[in-house]
């Protein structure tokens, strides 16, 4: 029998992304112990009432405390309080690591609060579905999924490693890249498609009752997979757009030239723009497919 990667595995919060970790680490025990802390008392409770790890707290430190990597798994807003309470208890030589969707806030947030025996190593894991907390979680989430870490350059290269090989472990193809470059990249990939799809929802939501109800029964029309999207947690993705702000601002504003040029072409009856557009987009999404990351 080999040895765990980690001696002890401190996850902080329990939701999906969480909950999944622990599910996939524990599938090939890939810690000798797992210690989860989360912020609310239903929450710890049905954590340990699903058997996600072996140690349950509500106290940060205690959680951290022994632990060779933590893992924050709360929302963005959440990092640098909980920086600041793990700090004291983190032994020397330990790993801090991180779940979140924009990497740039997140080591400006938790760096400054970590002390210097500390490496963080940020990554994102580029999975999931719409649905939030402890029993939304799967083994096989990061199957073939792609991981993002976003350590700043002169971090321990022996820390960077031992986070790809548990992202690897758990089924993940690791990529390694700056963070500014992560956010604009997921500016367009994750963060505005969100954005879409929540505004789309909200003018549907906005029409007249009438209306509403046959939005509803046709909804099959391409309509569906908006709703999906916009059913996403709305406190996690009002701390991804808070905290990616320049990214997804620039995104936005090229898409709403995009569509504005669409827009024009409608009006004029230029269906051969049209038809452009829409052939160099059916290519792209034949792409996507072949790299097998559809949702
Ligand atoms: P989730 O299912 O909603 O779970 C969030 C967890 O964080 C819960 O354990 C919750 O604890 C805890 N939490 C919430 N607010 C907190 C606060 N203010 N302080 C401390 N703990 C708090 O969320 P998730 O989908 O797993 O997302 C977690 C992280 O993963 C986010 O940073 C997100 O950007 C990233 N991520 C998400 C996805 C996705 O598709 N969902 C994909 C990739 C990355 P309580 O229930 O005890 O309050």
């Amino acid at each position: 029998m080999t040895a765990p990667l980690f001696e002890r595995i401190a996850l902080l919060g329990i939701g999906l992304i969480g909950s999944s970790l622990a599910l996939a680490i524990n599938r090939k025990d890939l810690a000798g112990h797992i210690a989860i802390y989360t912020r609310r008392k239903e929450t710890l409770k049905r954590a340990t009432e699903l058997e996600l790890g072996d140690s349950y707290h509500s106290e940060v430190a205690d959680a951290v405390t022994g632990a060779d990597l933590a893992i924050f798994c709360a929302p963005l807003g959440a990092n640098t309080a909980l920086a600041q309470a793990c700090a004291p208890a983190l032994a020397k030589g330990a790993i801090v690591s991180d779940v979140g969707s924009c990497k740039r806030s997140v080591i400006d947030d938790v760096a400054p609060h970590l002390p210097n025996h500390v490496s963080l190593v940020p990554a994102h894991p580029v999975a999931g579905t719409e649905h939030s907390g402890p029993d939304a979680g799967f083994a096989e989430l990061f199957d073939g999924r792609w991981c993002i870490l976003t350590p700043e350059t002169g971090t321990d290269q022996t820390a960077v490693d031992k986070v790809s090989n548990l992202w690897q472990q758990v089924g993940s193809n690791v990529e390694i890249m700056d963070a500014d470059h992560h956010d604009q990249v997921l500016a367009i990939t994750s963060h505005l498609p969100h954005l879409i799809a929540y505004s789309i929802v909200e003018t549907a939501t906005d029409l007249e009752n009438d209306l509403q109800k046959e939005v509803v029964k046709f909804s099959a029309g391409g309509f569906h997979d908006f709703t999906r999207i916009a059913a996403s947690d709305p406190t996690m993705w009002r701390d991804v757009f808070l905290n990616n702000r320049e990214a997804v601002l620039e995104t936005l504003g090229r898409f709403t030239e995009d569509l504005t040029s669409l827009q024009r072409a409608i009006r004029r009856g230029d269906g051969d723009k049209l038809h452009e557009t829409f052939t160099r987009t059916r290519s792209l999404q034949r792409s996507v497919i072949a790299a097998k990351q559809q949702a």
